[in-house]
């Protein structure tokens, strides 16, 4: 990968960390307002689990961009985490913070599919 490769994905990420920081911020005011009224409760509790579920969705993404940016940082960029085969290029360019390889990548949704946790864990570890 070439200098100028690493420094267009270095900025998608930090833009994309600055974002996702925001968004994350912003919700997680929204997941602690209460309401005094007793009527509004439940469907507070509603929008609550929703933004709660959003809210691990981007945590769980912005760990990834994190780790993406450690990666450009040690040089270890654009190298599946798992096989350590180079990723495509045309897969970083649609998700540039991805740790894994197409391959590693259907695998951990087959895996997803079996209820089999040990690839989460290794996505846990490696973010
Ligand atoms: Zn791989």
């Amino acid at each position: 990968m070439t200098k100028t490769d690493l420094n267009k994905y270095r900025n998608i990420l930090e833009t994309k960390q600055g974002e996702l920081e925001h968004v994350i911020r912003n919700r997680e005011a929204i997941t602690i307002e209460k309401s005094p009224d007793a009527l509004d409760e439940v469907q507070h509790a509603a929008e609550r689990e929703l933004a709660i579920r959003n809210l691990d969705r981007e945590s769980q993404l912005l760990r990834n961009v994190r780790g993406a940016l450690r990666r450009l940082d040690d040089g270890s960029y654009g190298v599946c985490l798992h096989c350590e085969e180079d990723i495509s290029p045309k897969r970083l360019n649609a998700v540039p913070w991805t740790p894994l390889c197409i391959q590693c990548q259907e695998a951990v949704d087959r895996s997803r599919d079996e209820n089999n946790d040990s690839v989460d864990e290794l996505l846990v570890n490696a973010a």
